[in-house]
């Protein structure tokens, strides 16, 4: 028999990483985009990496009618929301355009060989924007507040209408997930890199943004794995994949020091008001009932295990 085949966009980010690990575990070949000629750091050496990047729509067309996969996981973005502000046509031609160019092309290649092509979008909960209800579900209106989600929220509803075409499309709403992997320009890398820093004497302070911003942080593998269930369902639909729990900066920076065994750790900390977002969303906290019920799924870490995991890593490094 042969095998199924798999094409991830943006292989060689955090998310793309595991998702690779885990379908190759699964017996699948697995293709991987991604925009440099060189094997990213954390991508298998089994996995067949094409280069390329997905604003250049006709070359990934032909790509994808050449590889032919049974599945497409769309991962590739520029994941920085704060960045969104600096480049917003860059990061709408990326996160959202190109998702939809790429849903065109599963479609062409679906209707070209007749055989069924399933699509996952790797949404986010910046198309919720700053939502006036917690925690959000898949009915929350989608109202973003930055280019980011702008973007995002444009592949997300180009989902829906890619679905009413034949395609067997689902958007997984991903809330932040966090691992080791995290670039250090996400605040819980930066917070755990730094903190480690300070544990080994190499720093002494750490210097934060708004702290008093809430997010819902879990697991990287587990919205790999929710990305995986999603996609494996029978029926295409959209889903909220979080923990229902959502924590300070503040809270982050705490158990973060606390893992590393520091526990006078205040005077570590400063606030920079530079690093305050022109608009920041309140309260994102995702309710994932609906991926608990149809799923199966649900996070298998706490946000003080995820803390804690990213600690010890950073610690041995
Ligand atoms: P995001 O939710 O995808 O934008 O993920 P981030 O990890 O970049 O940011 C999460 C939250 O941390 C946001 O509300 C930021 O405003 C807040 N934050 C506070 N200080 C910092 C910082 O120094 N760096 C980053 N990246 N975020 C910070």
């Amino acid at each position: 028999m042969t095998p199924p085949v798999a094409l991830v966009t943006g292989i060689g980010g955090q998310d793309g990483s595991y998702l690779a690990e885990r379908l190759l575990a699964d017996g699948y070949e697995v293709h991987g985009l991604a925009r440099t000629p060189d094997r990213p750091a954390w991508c298998p050496p089994q996995v067949r990496l094409h280069s390329g990047d997905v604003t250049e729509h006709d070359a990934v067309r032909r790509l994808l009618l050449e590889v032919a996969p049974d599945e497409v996981y769309n991962l590739a973005a520029v994941s920085s929301v704060a960045r969104s502000w600096q480049e917003p046509e860059l990061v709408h031609a990326v996160n959202g355009d190109a998702a939809v160019a790429l849903m065109d092309a599963a479609l062409v290649l679906q209707e070209s060989t007749g055989s069924p092509v399933r699509f996952v979008q790797a949404s986010s909960a910046e198309i919720f924007g700053s939502p006036t209800t917690a925690p959000q579900d898949e009915s929350t209106p989608v109202s973003p507040t930055n280019p980011y989600g702008e973007a995002k929220a444009l592949a997300h509803l180009a989902v829906s209408q890619a679905r009413e075409r034949g395609l067997h499309a689902v958007s997984a709403i991903l809330y932040n997930h966090e691992s080791p992997r995290r670039p250090t320009t996400f605040v819980t890398r930066k917070v755990t890199s730094t903190v480690a820093a300070i544990a080994r004497g190499e720093a002494d302070e750490l210097v934060l943004g708004n702290v008093e911003a809430r997010r819902d942080w879990g697991w990287a593998p587990d919205y790999v794995d929710a990305m995986v269930r999603a996609l494996r369902h029978p029926v295409a639909q959209d889903y909220v994949v979080a923990t229902g729990e959502s924590h300070t900066v503040h809270d982050l920076v705490r158990e973060a020091f606390t893992a590393a065994g520091i526990e006078e750790w205040e005077g570590y900390v400063r606030i920079d008001p530079d690093l305050t977002r022109p608009m920041d969303a309140a309260d994102l906290r995702g309710d994932h009932g609906r991926a608990r019920r149809e799923l199966g799924w649900a996070p298998t870490k706490t946000f003080r295990d995820v803390v804690a995991l990213m600690v010890d890593t950073d610690l041995l490094g």
